[in-house]
């Protein structure tokens, strides 16, 4: 398991954006990618509610004139940015002054007396929202700081009024939990975290590969939300000028889909499968709001949109020289799950279609005895390479034995306990040590027994 930012990582990565802070602003490289409206923060939980409640008693509050007007008064003041270093470099930038200090929220008790020493000097700090930055200025007070602001309007607000702003030179951190890796030539995946979303691992835990072709790129997924598929354009423009044409959504679950408003507004055509657009257009708030919930400030202009396209079973496309199939080969892990088949070089981007190294996940609307003749499609195409929804490329063998191979050991499993006429309680029992190894072992092993027997009941 990777560690993203050690603290020494990050806490050069403040003093860079602390040191490059010349007096003269130089003009921005990178594309101004803040937006024009910015969507309503995060929903607050009660607690959360009502801590900030209390810690907006007890602090002082500015306002972009204020601020404006004590940074003209007192150049000296201090200005602390609390959010992630990410967020600095995607989200359009930082605010421009003398005395700037990147220091995360999390991290700020921590590292507040190696750059600011004088506990009366002005402190100001902010956020996106006005919710990390109260609680900010009031564990600095607790910490003995005593002229500390709240900047309540938030960056967005300051860049709107045209003030000044300075820029990350180059990005500084991404959203990915693992850089792209060439897996065949031209063909390159970025391996997702294993375990669930998290805010940690910014919602990247599932594969999101692209190809890159004489003729525009073709992207498997749109990632779980506007800045990890940002993240991952920005190491695709790493890799060639092509612009993304294609964005494959492998079934509507929200790592597939909530991405998608960030490839649209890259003129991208979404592609899915019409029963994925169908749970899009049904589920699509849902999900954007659980998403919001798990991932705060990360899943910042996530927007839920509709594919541009929809097919039923084969859809062909051409770029350059590559032609792909996006097939559906019949019901499998979720509704509308599809995969990108490349028949001139034997490879496939399975999509959730093919588990090898976790243990697949089974749904209410998971029809295992389904997914096992489904199987013979796909072992039917021949791939020599492929691309899992999760994990590392591999063979057709590997899946197969995690794959199909488990729904069958588990369905006679649970097939015998029926026969016996056991219970729910009795199908928790069966034996799946075989698979004990397969991450996500412990979560779902008995969920996916209870599954197919609740299934097979019936069948
Ligand atoms: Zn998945």
């Amino acid at each position: 398991m990777k560690k993203r930012h050690s603290p020494l990582a990050l806490m050069l990565l403040c003093v860079l954006l602390g040191v490059a802070a010349p007096a003269v602003a130089k003009k921005p490289a990178r594309p101004d990618a803040a937006p024009a409206a910015v969507p309503d923060a995060p929903a607050l939980g009660e607690a959360a509610k009502s801590a900030l409640a209390k810690v907006n008693n007890r602090v002082a509050h500015i306002d972009t004139n204020g601020l404006k007007a004590l940074l003209q008064a007192k150049p000296e003041t201090v200005v602390i940015d609390v959010r992630n270093p990410e967020e600095l470099t995607l989200l359009g930038g930082y605010i421009g002054t003398a005395y700037f200090y990147n220091i995360p929220r999390g991290q700020l008790e921590f590292q507040i007396d190696t750059f600011v020493a004088d506990k009366k000097r002005p402190v100001v700090v902010y956020s996106n929202y006005n919710q990390r930055s109260p609680l900010a200025a009031g564990a600095l007070m607790q910490l003995g700081y005593t002229n500390v602001k709240n900047y309540a309007d938030g960056f967005f607000a300051w860049k709107r009024a045209g003030l000044p702003v300075k820029y990350a030179d180059k990005a500084l951190d991404s959203f990915l939990y693992s850089k792209p890796q060439e897996v065949i030539p031209g063909v390159w995946s970025a391996i997702g975290a294993t375990a669930p979303q998290t805010y940690e691992n910014s919602g990247h835990n599932n594969n999101l590969s692209f190809v890159i072709t004489e003729d525009g790129v073709l992207v498997m997924n749109g990632g779980a939300n506007y800045l990890l598929a940002q993240s991952l354009h920005e190491e695709i423009k790493k890799l060639t000028k092509q612009p993304v044409k294609y964005v494959v959504l492998e079934n509507a679950q929200s790592h597939a889909i909530m991405g998608a408003g960030y490839w649209k507004a890259q003129g991208a055509i979404i592609i899915a499968h019409k029963d994925a657009a169908h749970v899009i257009q049904q589920d699509g708030d849902k999900l954007l709001e659980a998403t919001r919930a798990r991932l705060r400030d990360k899943a910042f202009k996530t927007e839920v949109v509709m594919p541009d396209r929809v097919f039923e079973d084969k859809l062909e496309l051409k770029l350059g020289s590559w032609k792909f199939e996006v097939l559906h080969l019949g019901p499998a892990h979720s509704p509308g799950d599809i995969m990108v088949w490349v028949p001139e070089k034997k490879l496939v981007i399975s999509g959730d279609m093919a588990f090898h190294e976790r243990m697949l996940p089974l749904f209410d609307d998971t029809n295992t005895a389904a997914w096992i003749k489904t199987w013979d499609r796909f072992e039917a195409l021949g791939a020599q390479t492929i691309i899992p929804g999760h994990g590392r490329p591999t063979t057709i063998a590997e899946v197969t034995k995690y794959t199909k191979d488990y729904l069958v050991y588990l369905r006679a499993k649970v097939a015998e306990v029926i026969k016996n006429g056991g219970s729910l309680q009795d199908v928790y029992k069966v034996d799946q040590s075989p698979y004990a190894h397969l991450d996500t072992y412990d979560e779902l092993a008995r969920v996916n027994a209870g599954m197919v027997f609740r299934a097979m009941e019936f069948e």
